[in-house]
């Protein structure tokens, strides 16, 4: 398709979309077959003309990895284009002045306001997903309410990194590591988290949705039997941060950290964001105490003295080339509205699902993912043994999910990008690569 064929681009400015009522689409019962089921949904789809939105790429068939790297904007790939020449080369260093300074705080708000739930003055925009876990982390342990507990909770099931920083931070600082263990399809619920809660517990890092099996856990219940156990918690939000509705504030989460390169389209080695809770701000110390944080960094100051406020989690120089992209996307996250992409969001899942008992089930497939649509992100993982190869050449086929060890496929379903029908031809690719690998059956 040609740009000048393209439905007419959406209103960013205009009222959130409205929700799905899918099980209007067709009678139930009915035989449909899958391609026309797909069509349906697509035509039922509110959010459909936000596709329109993505840079499109010709030799890709379907995109099942936007849970990993998100698809850009076009206003993105049009504002890379022209920062270079209109605002790194017409503004040169007046360019700090004007904008980049206050960049990773005004990111950071709005990031917090049009998915977080979070009011202004919580939200930075720093590091790696991996940095400011490790400075959130820090900073938590020496609270005084909490400096004097041992222990933290984490979930085996947890993304590397997040247990990687946590071992080194636990022999940096003398802790005990609390091990959540849950059957890989089933994640860490509030009863797993109660069980190990105690006058020891100082921190409880966990995933919102879990990496590998997009179980999506009670935020709230877990965040309020932490409180209640006098420990904090932080929520580790990569992969629902602009594909499940949020709420810090209410939930009352301590600290939390996200990618913005998943699901809000911040583009390869974006830079996360963090949220502190107001009143912890101005209490928390964090590790990596540099320049850009101190109190007065033009001052150049014989020592250190952290800035009022949440500019205090920054470090150093922002990586202002690296935070373009996820405005745009914020943009359309805001115009399309998080219930309205949660709505969307479920409904890929439970066709990906369908799609998967009627044609990869039979040929041995697995699901790994929750089938309770409210315990579930925006991803569904399945597992087979041939999984590893069969990537390989669904890869050469231009349709692209991930694979995950030892033998799962991740469907990542970014809502405001991904079609019915996208969703489609990848499961029966899956399908018609399992055939040809002879592994019918
Ligand atoms: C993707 C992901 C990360 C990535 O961390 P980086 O520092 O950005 O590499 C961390 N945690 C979770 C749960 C993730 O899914």
């Amino acid at each position: 398709m040609t740009s000048d064929q393209m439905p007419p681009t959406v209103d960013v400015t205009g009222t959130p979309a409205e929700t799905f009522a899918p099980a209007e689409t067709f009678a139930p019962g009915e035989p449909v077959d899958p391609a026309g089921r797909a069509a349906a949904l697509d035509a039922a789809d509110p959010l459909a003309a936000f596709r329109s939105e993505f840079v499109a790429s010709d030799d890709v068939v379907a995109y099942l990895d936007g849970n990993s790297l998100g698809r850009p904007t076009k206003a993105a790939a049009a504002h890379l284009a022209r920062f270079a020449a209109d605002e790194w080369g017409a503004r040169l260093i007046r360019g700090w002045d004007e904008s980049w300074y206050e960049l990773p705080l005004t990111l950071g708000d709005r990031i917090g306001q049009v998915v977080l739930g979070a009011a202004p003055g919580q939200t930075f925009v720093g590091e790696s997903t991996t940095v400011i876990l490790y400075k959130l982390v820090r900073a938590a342990l020496d609270l005084p309410a909490v400096a004097g507990r041992d222990e933290i909770v984490v979930d085996a099931g947890n993304f590397p990194t997040d247990r990687y920083l946590l071992e080194g931070i636990a022999a940096e600082r003398g802790k005990t590591l609390v091990w959540l263990d849950p059957a890989s399809v089933a994640g860490v619920g509030p009863d797993d988290v109660a069980a190990v809660l105690s006058d020891r517990t100082a921190l409880v890092l966990l995933s919102h949705v879990a990496y590998r099996s997009g179980y999506l856990t009670d935020a709230a219940e877990v965040t309020r039997l932490a409180h209640d156990a006098g420990a904090l918690v932080l929520w580790d939000l990569c992969h629902s941060a602009g594909s499940v509705p949020l709420a810090l504030d209410d939930w009352g989460v301590d600290l939390a950290a996200g990618c913005t390169y998943k699901y809000l389209g911040g583009g390869p080695g974006s830079p996360a964001f963090g949220y502190v809770r107001a009143d912890l701000v101005d209490r928390l110390r964090q590790p990596i105490q540099g320049w850009m944080g101190a109190d007065a960094p033009f001052e150049m100051g014989p020592s250190y003295t952290p800035h009022a406020g949440i500019r205090r989690f920054v470090s150093g120089t922002p990586m202002i080339t690296s935070m373009l992209a996820t405005g745009h996307m914020l943009d359309l996250v805001e115009a399309a509205g998080t219930e309205a992409i949660r709505a969307k969001s479920v409904l890929l899942t439970e066709h990906a699902l369908d799609l998967v008992d009627e044609l990869l089930v039979p040929r041995g497939v697995e699901v790994s993912t929750p089938r309770d649509a409210a315990r579930r992100g925006s991803h569904v993982t399945i597992d087979h043994p041939d999984f590893q190869a069969v990537v390989a050449e669904l890869w050469e086929r231009g349709v692209i999910p991930d694979f995950r060890r030892p033998h799962g496929i991740r469907l990542g379903l970014s809502p405001l990008s991904t079609s019915f029908d996208e969703v489609r031809l990848g499961v029966e690719a899956i399908r018609d690569a399992l055939v040809r690998g002879g592994s019918a059956g």
